[in-house]
C-alpha cells in the first residue's frame, strides 16, 4: 500500500470508472484529508462523499466532472469531514442527497437509550444539519448509465454508516481506512455493531476497499482481520484490568491503566474508546454495573 498524499484538488483514477479528489482538510483525525469518490466516466457522475464545507474543493469536484451532469449525490455517514458540502453541490448540480439517514439514525437500542439519558458525542464532528434527500435501506441498490451501488448499512463509527459495493471494490467511508482503526465514541459509535459490520463486510470478499481517508486496501480479508482482532484484544486488556480491580472500576480509571503511555490530551478519546466497549461487553453480559449506563458508571466482571 501507497500511503503518499495526492495533489488536493486533483482526480486520481483508482479503478476503470472510480476516480478520487482529494479535499484540502488534512489532521490527525482525517490524515490526508478527505477522499470525494467521483463514479462514472460517462454524461452522468455520482459523487460519493462531497466532504467538508470548502469553496475550493467544490470547484475542484466541479472542475473534474465538467463536460458531465452530476447526477447523483451519497454520503457514507454524516461526519463534518465527509456531508456538509453535499448541500452546496445538490444546489449547484440539482443532484439529489442519498444516505442512510440523518445524523441519529442507524443507532442500536442501548445507544439510543444513551442519547436519551443526556449523554453527547465527544465533539467528533457531527453534522447535525446533515438532512438527505432519499434514504437509502440496507442492500438497496442505485445506478447510472454507466455505474451502480449497492448500499451496505454498516453501523459501528456511526449508526447511518453505509459502505458502496460497486462490484468487487467496496467503498468503506470511515468504516475501514488502511492507515488507522475507526474511531468508536457512544452514542454515535457502537463496538457492537462495529464488529458485526466488519464480519459482514468479510463476507463480501472484496477485492479491494477504497476508504474515506488514505489509500485504497488491496488486501481486504487482512485489514478486517487486524480490525476484528485490533478491537478483541482491547477488550481482553479491559477485562483483564477489570479483573485485576480492585472493586468496581470506570471507563476513565479502565483508561488510565490501559492507556498508560498515551499523551493527555488522547485520554478523553481512549476513555471513549473502554467506555464503548464496556457497552459492548454489557450487552454481551460478560460486565455488570447497576443502574443505566452512564460514562461514570462503575463496572465490574461477571
Ligand atoms: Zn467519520
Amino acid at each position: 500500500m501507497t500511503d503518499t498524499a495526492p495533489e488536493p484538488g486533483a482526480a486520481t483514477e483508482i479503478e476503470p470508472g472510480l476516480r478520487r479528489v482529494l479535499a484540502p482538510n488534512p489532521s490527525p483525525m482525517t490524515h490526508w484529508g478527505t477522499n470525494t469518490y467521483l463514479l462514472g466516466s460517462g454524461r452522468e457522475i455520482c459523487v460519493v462523499d462531497p466532504g467538508p464545507e470548502d469553496s475550493g474543493h467544490l470547484e475542484a469536484i466541479l472542475a473534474a466532472t465538467r463536460g458531465a451532469r452530476i447526477s447523483q449525490i451519497v454520503v457514507t455517514h454524516s461526519h463534518k469531514d465527509h456531508s456538509p458540502l453535499a448541500a452546496r453541490l445538490a444546489a449547484h448540480s440539482g443532484a439529489s442527497i442519498a444516505a442512510f439517514g440523518p445524523s441519529e439514525a442507524g443507532r442500536s437500542p442501548v445507544m439510543q437509550a444513551l442519547a436519551a439519558s443526556g449523554f453527547a458525542g465527544g465533539g467528533e464532528g457531527v453534522d447535525a444539519d446533515f438532512a438527505p434527500d432519499r434514504l437509502l435501506s440496507d442492500g438497496e441498490v442505485i445506478a447510472g448509465p454507466d455505474w451502480s451501488l449497492e448500499a451496505l448499512h454498516t453501523p459501528g463509527h456511526m449508526g447511518n454508516h453505509l459502505c458502496l459495493a460497486l462490484g468487487d471494490v467496496i467503498l468503506t467511508g470511515d468504516h475501514v481506512m488502511g492507515w488507522a482503526s475507526s474511531l468508536v465514541s457512544p452514542p454515535d459509535g457502537d463496538v457492537s455493531d462495529f464488529m458485526g459490520s466488519c464480519a459482514r463486510l468479510a463476507l463480501r470478499q472484496a477485492r479491494r476497499l477504497a476508504p474515506g481517508h488514505g489509500a485504497p486496501i488491496e488486501d481486504p480479508l487482512a485489514r478486517l482481520d487486524w480490525l476484528i482482532s485490533h478491537r478483541r484484544g482491547r477488550e481482553a486488556q479491559i477485562l483483564e484490568a477489570l479483573g485485576a480491580g480492585p472493586g468496581p472500576l470506570t471507563a476513565d480509571t479502565l483508561a488510565s491503566r490501559i492507556y498508560a503511555d498515551i499523551p493527555p490530551h488522547l485520554l478523553p478519546a481512549a476513555q471513549r474508546n473502554v467506555f464503548a466497549h464496556l457497552i459492548d461487553l454489557a450487552v454481551k453480559g460478560m460486565v455488570a454495573t447497576p443502574g443505566a449506563l452512564a460514562p461514570d458508571s462503575p463496572f465490574t466482571p461477571v
